[in-house]
């Protein structure tokens, strides 16, 4: 019969498949991580090639904006010299005057209305006039009325014989009519030789180009074919500057079969755009080597994979000498890998993960069980050491999550810094394999390209636009307030010039470093300092409330830069000037502070040099103001008049109420009640914040002692707390006294103080975190680094600042930002607050982005202790009726 002939061929297979299943398993993870690792280092390249792009993007269209703004202004200063003249001008003079000079210009050349070129700075004029009527910028001024600043295309110059790109405004007579034009040339190289200095590799190309197609300006790679004044009209280049949208694309044609991964970006306020390129194939590089030795890798490891399996049946011996090959070849690998099975044993780990792991050596050839090299790990402060949860094993908690055939993927960060990429595959036995990788490089440049595209290149300060930006922020978060000022110091060199003369302008260069150092050395962190234009610099300082610090600051700055500096062997003293514009009484938009900023720092040039002076002072009373609230404030504390207030923080995914912030509150005995953010930063710079907070955390954690036991208190607490001795002592003898459990107590910082950053910050920190309390960061994503502190403390919390929350609803992209910080803080671990909730839309956006909690005039408004339990019993019978 057939069927008795069937049997043993089936029970031979099947005992056959059952002990080569694991290694075939294992042989098809090995080649499915090879292939997703590769797709994913191929994407995962482009995509960062792309960023960096867009990052350097920007970076260069600051540097455009930059360079035009300086010109310009020797553009205006020249023509309100021309017009502000009675009576017959001296062009050669006029164009003679040293101010208009700088390094940018090559050129500085005045035209007559007929066209004829009058003064030049090069040089006498040749016997018969120059005649530049013919001239694309003389036709744009005679054709046309509007007071623009044109920029030509590039041409060889008549009158200097070299490559050169003009700009121009026209100027009036007395009677309006057109008197001529003032003309700037520049060297198109300036703009991009200063990209030598960044090592981009990839053969890289920077490219400025008109909106008329015409390229104004190139740098890098010079085998593209965006030459020097080349029409790129009809490329896709063109397409997306004209369609105005920013962003990176794959630019096939601008070298023919060398694909290009491409960033374009529009300059604002003018026609241009910048692009910058990098080849794909160099980007891809790395990935393709990489598979290449991965796959040989693969191939031995499939091979011993295979004879190990195969041979598994024959005796234990053989097993023993083929594991031991395989570790060999494991030993070559790029990669850690490790297997874990069911009973916790590792038969295999390799001497990359105990390298990646910083194993010791005798943990290769005796691998230990998972659970004691977990404990070695814990014990060794790789992570913290958490209970695990009772229905959980340690394979269930520590191993992949997903089902079997799945990857899982994370990012790990070491103690020590390096960043290990760990992947992890299900087997069905209830095993894993996991693989590590290095991935520290890749972190370290993405975070060097954000760094750059914020950064002014030879001083490391701030640029032009991470100030513009900060103070777009401020303006915006000072909108609500009643009060709150920030001020824009704008400073410059008395005598830089000369020092650039006589020195060169290497030496030029050095002294600018040396003068960033000193203001560094002098400022806080917290204050942003930018440098925005040759020889002037710019400070944020953006809490200024006490006028007399802004004063003190103004004048520690003008006599730390007057002390004499020592470059290349010699003394050189220069001396500094500073406008104060305080914002946001001085001005409405960024723009007209800086100009306040800037009138004033004329007016203390004016007044002598080496001074300060404010836009406008009327800040007498203010000062007087400021000291009476002082005095009324420490009283108040002193005689326990302050309370505080209590808003409900709801969870978004169960509709519950998870307990309350604390916010002081203060009514003052004539002025009636005084805004937190008025008392507060006075409480700051006067030092009462110290029994200030304090007396807030007593008091919240005394009255949450009594709340239902699932609910927390949040409490805020001001950096100034964290720089006194003692902080989680006082923490603990707190809650000790009050009787409530460490974890129902958040405390809330904002970055201002991680923008120190010190090792003593982090240590209060963690031993803050010690206690079992939570850290939350406050109104994240208003300081210009945010991002960048999430790597230096696991937060438990990340409170997302109201003005996020205020644009939801508002234009569809502003969405995104809170998308990413809810997946940020999600992959980190970290749970998310949403701040200032007010209205149901808001709500169910948050909801919808995966944010975990919110608070808001929506969800409830701060109220005083004795309404707390009612807002409770009201919460618990919705979720009640609910159920
Ligand atoms: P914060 O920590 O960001 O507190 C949240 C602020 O948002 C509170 O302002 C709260 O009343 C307000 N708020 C809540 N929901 C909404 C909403 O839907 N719309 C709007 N527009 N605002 C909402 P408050 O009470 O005026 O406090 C202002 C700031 O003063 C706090 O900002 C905090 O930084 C500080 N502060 C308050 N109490 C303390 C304290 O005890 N210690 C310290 N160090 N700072 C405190
Ligand atoms: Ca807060
Ligand atoms: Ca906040």
């Amino acid at each position: 019969m057939p069927k008795l002939t069937m049997r043993p061929i089936l029970n031979l297979s099947i005992s056959w498949l059952s002990s080569t299943v694991p290694g075939a398993l294992l042989i098809v993870m090995l080649w499915a991580g090879i292939a997703v690792k590769y797709m994913d280092n191929r994407q995962s390249d482009i995509a960062g090639a792309q960023r960096d792009n867009e990052n350097f993007a920007l970076l260069f269209e600051e540097n455009v904006l930059r360079s035009i703004g300086e010109m310009d202004k020797a553009l205006l200063y020249l023509r309100r010299l021309i017009e502000s003249t009675n009576g017959p001008i001296d062009f050669h003079s006029a164009v003679g005057t040293t101010d208009i000079l700088s390094e940018l210009i090559v050129q500085v050349a005045i035209i007559d209305e007929r066209g004829i070129m009058r003064a030049s700075n090069v040089g006498p004029q040749p016997a018969p006039p120059t005649d530049l009527s013919d001239r694309e910028h003389f036709l744009f001024h005679l054709t046309n009325a509007s007071d623009r600043l044109f920029i030509s295309k590039p041409l060889i110059g008549r009158a200097s014989g070299k490559w050169s790109v003009q700009l121009t405004r026209r100027f009036k007579k007395p009677d309006g009519s057109l008197g001529g034009v003032v003309v700037a040339s520049f060297n198109p190289e300036h703009f991009t030789k200063f990209y030598g200095r960044i090592d981009l590799g990839l053969g890289a190309a920077f490219t400025l180009v008109g909106t008329d197609g015409v390229v104004r300006a190139t740098g890098g790679d010079t085998e593209t074919e965006h030459g020097l004044g080349k029409d790129l009209r009809g490329t896709e280049l063109m397409a997306r500057v004209g369609a105005g949208v920013n962003g990176s694309y794959v630019d096939a044609v601008s070298m023919p079969g060398a694909p290009r991964l491409s960033a374009v970006r529009r300059v604002a306020g003018h026609p241009l755009a910048v692009s910058v390129s990098v080849s794909k194939r160099a980007v891809l590089n790395d990935s393709q080597a990489n598979l290449l030795s991965t796959v040989f890798a693969g191939l031995g490891l499939s091979a011993m994979i295979a004879a190990v399996t195969w041979r598994a049946r024959k005796s234990e011996l053989t097993v023993k000498r083929n594991s031991r090959q395989l570790r060999l070849t494991l030993a070559h690998m790029s990669q850690g890998i490790m297997m874990v099975m069911q009973d916790m044993s590792i038969p295999v780990m390799n001497a990359k993960c105990a390298e990646l792991l910083d194993l010791p050596a005798k943990f290769i050839s005796a691998p230990p069980r998972f659970d004691e090299l977990m404990t070695y790990l814990e014990q060794r402060g790789e992570f913290s050491k958490t209970a695990l949860p009772d229905n959980l094993g340690l394979l269930e908690y520590y191993g992949p999550k997903d089902a079997v055939g799945q990857f899982e993927l994370y990012e790990r960060v070491r103690p020590d810094g390096t960043v290990l990429e760990v992947r992890s595959a299900r087997l069905d036995d209830g095993g894993f394999v996991r693989t590590f990788s290095d991935v520290t490089r890749r972190r370290h440049a993405q975070l060097e390209a954000n760094r750059l595209a914020s950064e002014d290149v030879l001083t490391g300060l701030a640029n032009r636009r991470v100030l513009s930006e900060t103070v777009d922020e401020l303006i915006a978060s000072h909108r609500n307030k009643a009060d709150g000022k920030f001020a824009i110091l704008c400073l410059d060199l008395d005598r830089f010039k000369a020092v650039n003369d006589t020195h060169g302008h290497a030496a030029g260069d050095r002294l600018l470093q040396a003068v960033a150092q000193r203001l560094r050395e002098m400022l806080r962190s917290s204050d942003v300092i930018a440098r925005i234009g040759g020889d002037e610099f710019a400070v944020l300082i953006a809490t200024a409330d006490q006028l007399s610090t802004v004063e003190a600051v103004a004048s520690r700055i003008v006599e730390a830069l007057s002390r004499p500096y020592e470059i290349d062997g010699h003394q050189i003293l220069i001396g500094a000037s500073v406008g104060i514009a305080l914002g946001p009484v001085d001005g409405e938009t960024t723009n007209d502070l800086l100009i306040a900023a800037d009138l004033a720092l004329y007016s203390a040039k004016a007044a002598g040099r080496g001074t300060y002076r404010f836009f406008d002072r009327k800040m007498n009373e203010e000062i007087k103001e400021r000291r009476q609230i002082e005095t009324d404030l420490r009283e108040a504390i002193s005689d326990g008049k302050l309370e505080l207030h209590y808003q409900p923080i709801i969870n978004l995914k169960r509709n519950t109420i998870s307990g309350f912030e604390a916010l002081a509150r203060w009514t003052h005995p004539v002025s009636g009640p005084i805004p937190p953010d008025k008392f507060i930063p006075i409480a700051e710079d006067s030092g009462l914040i110290l029994p200030l907070g304090e007396w807030a955390l007593q008091e919240a954690c005394r009255q949450a002692a009594k709340w239902p036991d699932e609910m927390s208190v949040a409490v805020n607490l001001s950096p100034l707390q964290f720089a006194s001795p003692g902080l989680a002592l006082m923490v603990e003898r707190i809650l000790e006294e009050t009787k409530l459990a460490p974890h129902r107590l958040e405390l809330e910082i904002t970055e201002g103080l991680l923008m120190r950053n010190t090792q003593a910050t982090i240590e209060t920190l963690h031993g803050l975190k010690k206690i079992g309390l939570r850290i939350a960061m406050d109104d994240f994503g208003t300081g210009y680094s945010s991002l960048s502190y999430l790597q230096s403390f696991p937060f438990d919390r990340i409170k997302v600042d109201r003005s996020f929350v205020a644009q939801l609803g508002e234009e569809r992209t502003s969405s995104t930002v809170v998308r990413a910080i809810v997946d940020i803080a999600a992959s980190r671990g970290m749970h998310t607050t949403a701040e200032g909730v007010e209205t149901e839309e808001q709500r169910a956006t948050l909801a919808g982005l995966g944010c975990d909690e919110a608070q808001g005039y929506l969800l409830g408004r701060p109220v005083p202790i004795a309404k707390v339990a009612a807002v409770i019993a009201m919460w618990k019978m919705r979720d009640q009726n609910a159920a």
